[in-house]
């Protein structure tokens, strides 16, 4: 099947062989034009790894999207901030969003970026000692302010919850929540609407019948959780 559709990032030459592979390997993925773009993109950039990777499930998984690695590139950055911002509009209707929240470390640039789109500004939570969720910084929230929260990945939308609680205590109004990838196939639910620009049910094992640890390939930790 060939389709016609204009590049999300027409500066990125990908290939429409290597988008095909990732839909191949991809094979559970839950498909849209949107997401062969962003798969693209994480494939020209890098960031698609390929091994043996320990999630922070603790399931292993032979494929791994590392986002950092694609916002290392400002110009890409702000792209997947301005598509994330449209997306999000569509989610949270006529009211202006003020506030955009992200967890630190992995949501920070993205939040950024989604920000700058939005004509918003952008804040990060980040744990105390104890491990909670917490708005350091000076940062502050006003009472009634119409706020999203972003990150990279939502995996089961742990941090994405947190982050909402954190922002309804201080008050303010959370409208909808979104990311770069979403690897619960779409189930994550947050309670508020939620947007990602890819959505994958990527493939993962149990360690027990982890055909990788069989092959004795080392296994990697990729993510940023200890
Ligand atoms: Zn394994």
């Amino acid at each position: 099947m060939t389709t016609h559709r204009r590049p999300m990032f027409p500066n990125l030459h990908a290939s429409a062989a290597s988008g095909r592979l990732l839909r191949m390997r991809y094979s559970n993925a839950v498909m849209s034009e949107r997401t062969n773009s962003i798969l693209e993109l994480f494939e020209c950039t890098g960031g698609y790894l390929r091994g043996h990777f320990l999630l922070t499930s603790g399931l292993h998984s032979p494929e791994y999207l590392q986002c950092a690695v694609v916002l290392q590139y400002p110009e890409q950055a702000a792209r997947l901030g301005a598509n994330l911002a449209e997306a999000l509009a569509l989610a949270v209707g006529p009211r202006k969003v003020s506030l955009v929240a992200s967890p630190a470390l992995g949501g920070i640039v993205i939040g950024h970026e989604v920000a700058r789109a939005l004509g918003a500004r952008a804040v990060f939570t980040e744990r105390d000692a104890a491990g909670a969720m917490t708005l350091r910084r000076g940062f502050r929230v006003e009472p009634g302010e119409a706020a999203v929260v972003i990150e990279d990945v939502v995996t089961t939308g742990g941090s994405t919850r947190e982050v909402i609680q954190v922002l309804r205590a201080a008050g303010a109004e959370v409208l909808a929540a979104g990311s770069i990838i979403d690897r619960s196939a779409g189930k994550a639910d947050v309670s508020v609407p939620r947007v990602a620009l890819a959505t994958l049910d990527v493939v993962t094992y149990r360690p027990e019948e982890c055909p990788l640890c069989r092959a004795g390939i080392p296994l990697l930790k990729p993510g940023s959780r200890r």
